[in-house]
């Protein structure tokens, strides 16, 4: 797997100061079991959540308690320039939610659904603010993003399914 966790956590960099503030607590996993062993020991064996990071269900969480972000960049198959265009686009949606919880509560307050698997998750007009602002980043700063990252994937195309 070849990403540059650094270039990509300077991605953030070209967001708004609100989302840059939280980059320190974003934490890009590029291997299964330090995952595993990272995962048990902060969050507890939860069987469950474990499976679906593992089957790349979940591909980012983002904690409100604790305002961390987790991105889980090994269970993303792909092509390499896609990788790092889905860490970004994940990296984004993440931040979206810190941003949801610490400035606009309001927003916050509607969550329907905790997990990715649960009904009304697509509908949740949380996910669905995650996902629009992290589409339009990426449209926005595809040009930024392709130089740092030295990536030209289909910026045109649907990502992060
Ligand atoms: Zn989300």
């Amino acid at each position: 797997m070849n990403i540059n966790v650094d270039k990509l956590l300077s991605c953030v960099d070209l967001l708004h100061e609100d989302y840059v503030e939280n980059k320190n607590n974003i934490k890009i996993f590029t291997n299964k079991y330090s995952f595993l062993f990272q995962y048990i020991l902060k969050h507890g064996l939860d069987i469950k959540e474990i499976k679906s990071i593992l089957k790349g269900e979940t591909r980012g969480v983002y904690y409100h308690n604790t305002n961390e972000i987790e991105v889980y960049a090994f269970s993303i198959k792909c092509d390499e320039d896609t990788l790092n265009q889905e860490i970004v686009f994940c990296m984004y949606h993440e931040l979206r939610h810190y941003f949801q919880w610490n400035y606009n509560k309001k927003l916050a307050d509607k969550r329907t659904s905790m997990k990715v698997n649960d009904i009304g998750y697509e509908t949740d007009p949380t996910e669905r603010d995650a996902n629009y602002f992290a589409a339009r980043m990426c449209k926005k700063y595809k040009d930024q993003i392709s130089r740092k990252l030295n990536i030209y994937p289909d910026w045109s195309s649907p990502y992060c399914q």
